[in-house]
């Protein structure tokens, strides 16, 4: 019993840390009961991933699958997109991540570093990737569109229809074991609908076979951080996806 006791500080203390990291400052009630009844699950330990990992001997074919199909894009000019752009933002991690975090478009920051997720909204979507018990490098991430929309706009349909069957051939070469779907853009474009994110969330849907959770983005926290504790949420659900 005292045992279990300390099975139950620790989650809590696991939980509390992790909304600390997220900058929440207050807690929910229902939060605050799960929390006594014991119900929030700590993140599991990882086994380390990369090369042979997961899926050994397909690491190299995906290595050569997303090569040929970066060369596909090119120097994309498949829609306007491509006049305002400084990077191409194909999307970066492992070949072998369980886990693919897919969100609407580059930034400002993206744009320049050609690279995704990696200004403040980036920071707080790798805090969520490291609470959950993975390194950044462990999961895969990319976006609907590569190229930034002009002034951050959010991507008309014409862009989305030219560039989402990239991000959809990188799941398909990945074959993650889950796809979380940051924000409406992203949820509505890969499980084809356009019910609001706020009534999506939460509940796990199918794109080609493989698990997808949609959660808010992370740029919309960052505007409503009292909303952080909801994805901290949607993680723990894909965290006990994972161990089945
Ligand atoms: S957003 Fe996609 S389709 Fe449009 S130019 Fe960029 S890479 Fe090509």
């Amino acid at each position: 019993m005292q045992k279990q006791n300390i099975e139950i500080i620790k989650d809590i203390k696991t939980v509390l840390e992790f909304y600390q990291a997220m900058g929440i400052e207050r807690i929910p009630l229902n939060i605050a009961q799960k929390c006594r009844s014991a119900e929030v699950q700590k993140p599991p330990p990882h086994p380390p991933l990369g090369k042979g990992g997961r899926r050994g001997g397909d690491y190299s074919k995906k290595v050569i699958a997303l090569k040929a199909l970066r060369d596909e894009i090119g120097d994309c000019q498949r829609c306007k997109l491509s006049k305002g752009r400084k990077n191409i933002v194909f999307g970066e991690g492992s070949v072998d991540a369980e886990i693919m975090f897919i969100g609407e478009g580059p930034g400002e920051d993206e744009d320049l570093q050609g690279r995704p997720f990696v200004g403040r909204a980036g920071q707080l979507l790798t805090k969520l990737i490291e609470k959950m018990g993975f390194k950044r490098e462990d999961v895969y991430i990319g976006n609907i569109v590569k190229c930034r929309p002009p002034f951050n706009r959010v991507p008309e349909e014409d862009e989305i229809s030219a560039c989402s069957p990239f991000i959809r051939k990188q799941a398909g070469i990945i074959s993650p074991k889950v796809i979380v779907s940051l924000g409406r853009i992203s949820t509505q474009t890969l499980i084809g609908t356009k019910i609001p994110i706020g009534k999506l969330r939460g509940k796990f849907y199918q794109f080609e076979n493989i698990p997808l959770m949609p959660t808010f983005h992370p740029s919309y926290l960052l505007r409503n951080p009292k909303d952080k504790w909801l994805v901290w949420e949607d993680a723990q659900k894909v965290l006990e996806r994972l161990k089945k």
